[in-house]
């Protein structure tokens, strides 16, 4: 299933660790790909570019000036992230049949109201206000359905072991 994640109004000076941790969750969690808009920021895009290089993967992060134009020419469905949404559980199910790719929009400090309109779904995941990040993380997951946990990240340079105790990595440069 082909993801991708918009967000919404970035800004260099107050959302930089929020962003950073949104993409990445992003990435983790499934998304192939991930647009901004807001305030272009170079050193958010050298970030994730750096957590590419050494985690793998070909995550690709893009900066757009409208989020109109990537929403409404967007070739698939558009989901909107938002706690006035419907309920995740209740509609999960009819998007995950959808063969369509997909555009996940998160929002950050103001969302136009106009996005509720054009959006195929508004999706709240619970009825609290909570982050874009955790929303970000859960919905993806219950889209994926736990198929995110054994993805494969190629050309890594560095990979957890997983162990009980302690930290360890394969450092694949060595291979
Ligand atoms: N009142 C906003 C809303 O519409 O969800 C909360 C703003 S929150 C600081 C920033 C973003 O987090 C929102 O635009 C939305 O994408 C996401 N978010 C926060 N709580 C959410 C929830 N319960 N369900 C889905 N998304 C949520």
């Amino acid at each position: 299933m082909s993801i991708t994640v918009l967000r919404l109004g970035h800004r260099p000076q107050r959302d930089k660790r929020l962003s950073t941790h949104l993409l990445l969750a992003a990435r983790a969690f499934g998304a192939k790909n991930a647009i901004y808009t807001g305030i272009k920021d170079d050193s958010l895009e050298s970030s994730i570019e750096g957590v590419v290089d050494n985690w793998g993967g070909d995550f690709k992060l893009e900066y757009s000036e409208t989020w109109r134009s990537q929403v409404k020419e967007w070739p698939g469905k558009v989901i909107h992230l938002t706690m006035y949404g419907e309920s995740v559980q209740d509609v999960i199910e009819d998007i995950k049949i959808t063969s369509e790719a997909k555009l996940v929009v998160v929002g950050g400090a103001k969302v136009p109201g106009e996005l509720y309109a054009l959006a195929d779904w508004n999706v709240a995941v619970t009825d609290q206000p909570h982050s874009e990040v955790s929303a970000l993380a859960v919905f993806l997951h219950l889209l994926l359905e736990g198929k995110e946990y054994s993805r494969i990240f190629d050309g890594a340079k560095l990979r957890v072991k997983p162990m009980k105790h302690g930290k360890e990595m394969y450092d694949l440069r060595k291979d």
